[in-house]
């Protein structure tokens, strides 16, 4: 087992830093949101909010779930929300001069609906005072509530993401137990179905203990679902506390997952050691039609 304390040489990364970037963190946090981008500390964060891309987390910073690969903290929020998130959302996407953004949030089984009416809420926001932008949403699976994805759907998406997170055999030790590789499947399924013309999309960790035959698997099964759009990443263990690294992934294996996966018929496959789900995301609008 690797040593996740000595990360290979393509792992190590400098921080983000620079007038601009610090631009657009005042304004995130001048109006009491939160990026994934600048919590996670994620390495493109100065290639992305170049592009007018960037990730932004709603209600809340604690997690109905526990998945054993995630820093985020675990708890119950009792139905807490914020009306007036989803004006300063929007707010806050025009003054980041935002093309497209990204919707995201922890998981919210307190809530009847999963949240999903509070997302909507967001979407439409952000569509009514920026109606050029496009939106994202990589939400939860709302315990595979339909009619709650219906709901985030029918506000209006480029693009629709619900992670896989792992292969089938490994999703029991990796994802909480509510989670589930079918239920995401059915998921990602119905949302194609419901909103044909918005683009699926799942992401997959690497680094797990995955085999090249499971990988090929979770592709196949995901396309079955008309996913269009996959990203694949390295798994990097967050704390002691965490799933530890089976393997760093070399670059090239990415380029040989991401060819495989064009192959497949994804229409856009995004593949690379420090890649995150919302990674390259705006290079969706150049497939807009398809899928
Ligand atoms: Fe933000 Fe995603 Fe880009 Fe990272 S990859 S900077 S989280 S938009
Ligand atoms: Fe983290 Fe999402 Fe799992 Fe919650 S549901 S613990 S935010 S990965």
């Amino acid at each position: 087992v690797p040593d996740v304390d000595r990360k290979p040489p393509w792992l190590r990364i400098a921080l983000p830093s620079g007038a601009g970037y610090d631009k657009v963190r005042g304004i995130v946090h001048g109006h009491g949101l939160h990026t994934v981008c600048a919590e996670s500390k994620c390495p493109n964060i100065a290639e992305c909010w170049g592009r007018g891309t960037a990730t932004l987390m709603l209600m809340g910073a604690v997690c109905t779930r526990a998945c054993r690969f995630c820093s985020v903290s675990t708890g119950n929020p009792h139905g807490w929300l914020d009306a007036m998130e989803p004006p300063r959302v929007a707010e806050a996407v025009a003054l980041m001069g935002l093309k497209y953004v990204v919707l995201t949030s922890v998981d919210r089984d307190d809530l009847a609906d999963g949240g999903a009416a509070h997302y909507a809420a967001c979407i439409r926001a952000i569509h009514a005072r920026t109606p050029a932008v496009a939106v994202e949403a990589l939400t939860p699976d709302f315990a595979g509530d339909l009619a709650a994805v219906a709901n985030v759907l029918d506000a209006g998406l480029v693009t629709y993401a619900q992670n896989i997170e792992t292969v089938v055999r490994l999703t029991r030790q990796v994802r909480d137990p509510r989670a589930g590789y079918a239920q995401t499947l059915r998921v990602l399924e119905f949302a194609k179905r419901h909103a044909p013309d918005t683009l699926t999309k799942s992401s997959l960790m690497l680094g797990l203990g995955e085999t090249d035959v499971e990988i090929e698997q979770t592709l196949d099964d995901l396309r079955a679902a008309q996913v269009a759009i996959v990203t694949l990443g390295q798994y990097l263990r967050p704390s002691p506390n965490h799933l530890p690294v089976a393997r760093f992934v070399a670059p090239e294996e990415f380029h040989h997952y991401r060819d495989l996966a064009l192959a497949k018929g994804f229409v856009e496959a995004v593949a690379g050691p420090q890649v995150r789900s919302s990674y390259r995301a705006e290079r969706v609008l150049e497939h807009n039609n398809v899928g």
